[in-house]
């Protein structure tokens, strides 16, 4: 979508802190993270949210989750796997995408 952030990031025109990629997806740094550690998981192709992704492609990016909280460190200490979805979810850019949050204790109910 052309007026769409995330799609601008997978086709490189917007830079972005990549830390994992593959044929359907990446995995970036968030450019305002949350806590030490805040990484994104966006799909390659666009689609609106959890709602309307393929679910062999969700199936895909939730089977990634691993080796990247490897990668990050955070895998032993634990982490948060967020989706906020619609409006009310708090989704802002409306391109799914997987938060992965971590690197410190993190607080509970979010909201
Ligand atoms: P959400 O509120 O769930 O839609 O999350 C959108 C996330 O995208 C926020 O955490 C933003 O900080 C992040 N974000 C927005 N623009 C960029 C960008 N250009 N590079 C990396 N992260 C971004």
């Amino acid at each position: 979508m052309s007026d769409c952030i995330f799609c601008k990031i997978v086709a490189g025109d917007i830079p972005c802190d990549k830390v994992y990629e593959d044929d359907l997806m990446i995995a970036i740094k968030d450019v305002a993270p949350a806590a030490p550690v805040h990484v994104l998981l966006i799909p390659k192709v666009h689609t609106e949210n959890i709602l309307t992704v393929d679910s062999k492609l969700c199936l895909h990016m939730l089977s990634k989750i691993k080796q990247i909280v490897d990668k990050l460190g955070i895998a032993e200490k634990g982490f948060r796997v967020v989706i906020n979805t619609g409006d009310d979810g708090g989704q802002t850019v409306k391109h799914l995408h997987i938060h992965i949050i971590g690197g410190k204790v993190l607080g509970w109910p979010p909201c």
